[in-house]
Parts: C-alpha cells; structure tokens; sequence
C-alpha cells in the first residue's frame, strides 16, 4: 500500500505531523501543507461495503481515509448475508449488480470494471477521493492505523521511525509508510 519506498526518498506532505497528532486525532490544520489534504476523523460517517468484485477499489477508499469493508475479507459473498451486513453496520453497498443495490437500504451502483472509472463514478456520487493524511486505514484488511513512535523498534524492512514517519495496522500489523506507491496513488487521483 504505502510500501516499498526507495531509498533516502520521502514524501514531505504530512512529515512530522503523525507524531504530533497521532492516530485519531481530530481535524487538524496545518498552515500551508494540508490545504487540499482531507483530514479524517472517527467522526466521520464513511461506512462503505464493496462486494467481492470492488477489492482493488476498497484498496483505494481505505487509502483516503474511507471505512471500507470488504466482502471477501469478511469471507461473504452471498447476496443476503451482504445485505444483513451492510444494514448491521449501517454501511453503504458498493456494486456493479443492479439486483442487489436495488434491495440494499442504501447503495451505490457502479457501471465500470475499471477501478479508475469506478473512483470516477464514486467522486461523480460526491465521494471525496485524497489521500487521507495521516493516513488512518489499512489499505489490506481496513484496520485502524497508529503511528509508530520515534523510539519503537521496527523490522529491518522498514524505514526506522526516527527518521520517516511509519504507521502500523492495528488489526494485520502490517507497516506503512508514504513511498512510491503513495505517490502514485496520489497521481491517480489528482488526474481523475
Ligand atoms: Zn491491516
């Protein structure tokens, strides 16, 4: 997701500022770095749930910050138990089946097999697609991220923490830092 950073490469767009504010915290303004940046809060009510066919796309709503259940990560594909979900947790049903968005309370349906046309679609709906900064999402299995603190050891695959900022998944324990990927999301999205 955010992996795979090239050497002595860094992104300087929220450098710094996941130590000080940390995971959930509320909004935040930093002058003249963030003024196109979506902060995201606990507060905000994104509750998605993309069936078995949207995986890439949830890969990209958790990336800005979206609350994006996954069908197959959930191990469901059937369309009842999809819908039970999807009224448990008050979320809404991403899909391309036309059947199944019309018996979800609430749902989107989108046209394109392609995930850049599909984020298109979604930005058409109003969904706000940036990259959350800091990032809060799991990009792999949706789960909450918590910066790691300066001092904290790391693997040797990660850039240590004292000299980029590093989060890791609460639920998955995988780590995240802004590398190249990041910045090639961010591209995707600027030119949707
Ligand atoms: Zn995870």
């Amino acid at each position: 997701m955010l992996r795979k950073s090239p050497p002595g490469h860094k992104t300087v767009l929220i450098r710094g500022v996941a130590n000080a504010v940390g995971y959930g915290a509320e909004a935040v303004t930093v002058a003249g770095l963030f003024q196109s940046a979506r902060v995201v809060t606990d507060s905000m009510a994104d509750r998605l749930l993309l069936d078995a066919m949207l995986g890439k796309l949830a890969t990209y709503l958790r990336m800005c910050g979206y609350d994006a259940a996954y069908a197959l990560d959930r191990g469901v594909e059937a369309d009842d138990r999809l819908l039970a979900i999807a009224a448990e947790e008050g979320r809404v049903l991403l899909t391309r089946d036309r059947q199944l968005a019309m018996r979800a309370a609430d749902s989107l349906l989108l046209a394109s097999h392609d995930v850049n046309e599909q984020l298109r679609e979604l930005q058409d709906a109003g969904y706000e697609l940036t990259l959350a900064t800091p990032p809060v999402r799991c990009g792999t299995c949706n789960g909450h991220l918590d910066a790691v603190t300066a001092d904290e050891p790391t693997p040797a695959s990660v850039p240590s923490p004292d000299a980029e900022s590093v989060w890791q998944c609460r639920d998955c324990s995988q780590y995240f830092w802004q590398g190249s990927h990041w910045d090639d999301v961010a591209q995707t999205l600027d030119e949707l």
